[in-house]
Parts: structure tokens; sequence; C-alpha cells
């Protein structure tokens, strides 16, 4: 795009669909994560929300932290690596979600958590949602008062989405915490 585009508003920029979470996002080159496989522009729309993201640290009323449930849901949408690192991330993130939705534990709590979970191996989880009701995209496009809610509808749909491995990944974060692995 040439400085003189974006004055074009007629002129939409192009959307590929994310291959991972299944968003309809900008068709553009750009940097990626360095082990979760998403679309350049799927990135693009996550890191903008940075700012964001960090501006809702410190939690909601009754300990609900939409940034780390923008973390979770995001990193469990983008699964399709079957690496190490992206198994395990995959699983934490998955663990963390489902601390918070059925367990009602705090963002601070899963913050601290996830860090003492990633150090044991997690076998990859197949198959894996083939879409999801609530991507980055919702999250992008939703305005500021509104996103909290759209991310609360995103950690809940990823959660459902993965609903085939919920047994699994309750038996994780069950035993976890049985042997101490999290801060009380
Ligand atoms: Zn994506």
């Amino acid at each position: 795009m040439t400085p003189g585009d974006e004055q074009m508003d007629s002129v939409m920029p192009a959307e590929v669909r994310c291959s991972n979470c299944g968003a309809l996002v900008p068709d553009i080159a750009g940097p990626v994560h360095a082990y979760m496989h998403a679309a350049p522009g799927c990135w693009a729309l996550y890191t903008a929300l940075e700012d964001w993201k960090a501006a809702q640290a410190g939690g909601r009323p009754g300990g609900v932290d939409i940034g780390v449930h923008l973390v979770d849901s995001y990193a469990a949408q983008h699964a399709a690596n079957a690496e190490r690192r992206n198994r395990q991330s995959v699983a934490v993130h998955l663990m963390s979600l489902c601390a918070a939705l059925e367990h009602g534990r705090s963002g601070a709590w899963r913050r601290r958590a996830m860090g003492a979970w990633t150090h044991r191996e997690y076998r990859l989880l197949e198959p894996r949602p083939p879409a999801f009701d609530t991507t980055i995209r919702d999250v992008a496009d939703a305005p500021g008062p509104a996103r909290p809610g759209v991310v609360q509808a995103m950690a809940e749909a990823t959660w459902g989405a993965w609903s085939v491995h919920h047994s699994q990944i309750r038996a994780w974060l069950a035993e976890i915490m049985s042997r101490g692995g999290s801060p009380s």
C-alpha cells in the first residue's frame, strides 16, 4: 500500500482466513509468532490489542482478568503446530481457562500458576476444533466498552470448542494441583 491509498476508502484491504482460528483477517505480510501458526494478519490484530490488554491487568470484580482470558483464548485457538512448545502452550492455556471458568480462579492466580505448569510434557490434543464462534477479529472490531464482554465470550467459546478434550484437560489440572503444582 502506498501512502495515498488510505484515503481511497472504497478500496477495502483483501482478507484471508486464518488457517488456525478461522477468523477473517487482513491479507498482509508481517511478523508471526515463533511457534503459534497464526496468519500474519491475525497476529497483527492480536498484537495491536497489546496496550488495551495491559490496561485490563488487575482484574475486574470477581477476579476475572480479561487480559489473561485473551492470552489463553488466543493461544488455545492456534494449536495447529505439534511442536513441543506449542503443545505445552495449548495445554496450559486450556488448563488456565478451565481454572477460571470451572473453578473461579483469579487472573493473578492463573498468571502465577501457569509458570509452574510448563515444565512437563503434554500430548498433542487431536482432533482440534475446526472453528471458533468468537475470535480475535470480534475482539478487535468491538468498541472499547463492549470489548471485555467479547473477550469473555471468546474465552467461553474457546473452552467450549475443546469439549472433546475436557476430561484430559481437567485431569491435567487436577493432577498438577494435587501435587502442589499451583499457588494456594
Ligand atoms: Zn488466527
